[in-house]
């Protein structure tokens, strides 16, 4: 059957109903499907959606050994034949198919995904920000996440100004009691290493899978941040940074101290304090609007497919595509 030029580049990268990112003939990254490889591009929620059937079905699991190790302590089991730990720009050929993972910089572990064919050529950023991204040049069809998909997503500060914001309410209220952090999976780990980096040497406190996420992620930082404190040895509020996951604010907002919430959706000010001992950081994991446009502005694909399973203004970012850099773009599911 002959499917002609366009349709059948299509066909070489879809996203289905379940957020699977299909590329090539045999993989599918960060959703389900009935496909030979699964791949993994980093440990957010919304990206190993139905691992749990490909891990079964699948015949290998791919990500970077950092992602592999994380995916382990988050509970996932992988039989070891079918996992396959791909470093950065290590190419592996399976069923006539290449594959590489291209650093993308977002958390411990994150990848982007290129999948060569014999004439075609596709790929996936994961979750990215710029810069320490490097655009993948001349693909077929090019697979972006937008989730900040429209310049009113837009801060107008950097995510360094966001580190200085955090380091100085640590500075302005470490001696009224511990200061509680709260983030995501990566987030915070990054978070430990940015503080011990400028210097900060106060106690660190964390849950037990945030310490076991600290130690791969410490390998991939190459950064060690020292012993951290168990949360369960943590009785009386003694002066500590404690770092847990943003679902626990509700357990632990009215434990004495300062109470900072990593978040990436405040859009008022750099830092907002919300009352007496809450505040709220901006931190953004994701590109800008502006970086998504850079990103497809250097990369130049024939054609971009935007993630509509995980951005809100995947039809505005498509739209500009077309408009304004004159490339083919659809939003997909
Ligand atoms: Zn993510």
């Amino acid at each position: 059957m002959n499917l002609g030029g366009v349709t059948a580049r299509m066909k070489m990268a879809e996203i289905n109903a379940k957020g699977g990112i299909l590329l090539g003939r045999n993989v599918v990254v960060d959703g389900p499907a009935d496909r030979l490889i699964r791949v993994v591009t980093h440990i957010h929620q919304d990206h190993l959606i139905g691992l749990r059937y490909n891990i079964k079905r699948s015949l290998y699991v791919v990500a970077t050994p950092t992602t592999l190790e994380m995916l382990e302590i988050l509970g996932y089991k992988i039989p070891i034949e079918k996992k396959l730990p791909l470093d950065y720009r290590k190419p592996v050929k399976i069923d006539e198919e290449t594959i590489t993972l291209i650093r993308a910089r977002h958390i411990a572990g994150s990848a982007q995904v290129l999948v060569e064919g014999k004439d075609y050529r596709v790929g996936y950023t994961g979750d990215f920000k710029l810069p320490g991204t490097a655009p993948m040049e001349n693909l077929d069809v090019l697979v972006i996440d937008a989730t900040y998909g429209s310049p009113l997503r837009s801060r107008k500060w950097s995510e360094w100004e966001a580190i200085d914001a955090l380091l100085r309410i640590i500075e302005e209220r470490r001696d009224k009691g511990p200061i509680w952090i709260y983030g995501f999976n990566g987030k915070l780990q990054e978070i430990m290493v940015e503080l011990r980096a400028r210097g900060v040497s106060d106690v660190f406190v964390a849950d037990s899978l945030t310490i076991k996420l600290m130690k791969t992620a410490s390998r991939f930082y190459g950064i060690d941040v020292g012993n951290i404190m168990p949360l369960s040895d943590f009785i009386k509020d003694e002066p500590a940074i404690v770092f847990v996951r943003n679902t626990m604010f509700k357990t632990f907002k009215r434990r004495s101290g300062t109470h900072i919430r990593l978040t990436g959706r405040e859009f008022r000010n750099v830092a907002v304090q919300v009352s007496e001992n809450v505040f709220n950081v901006s931190f953004s994991d994701h590109a800008t609007f502006k970086e998504v446009i850079e990103y497809v502005t250097s990369a130049r694909p024939k054609m971009v497919i935007v993630d509509g399973y995980r951005s809100k203004d995947a039809y505005f970012t498509a739209k500009y595509i077309e408009k304004r850099l004159g490339v083919k773009s659809i939003v997909e599911p």
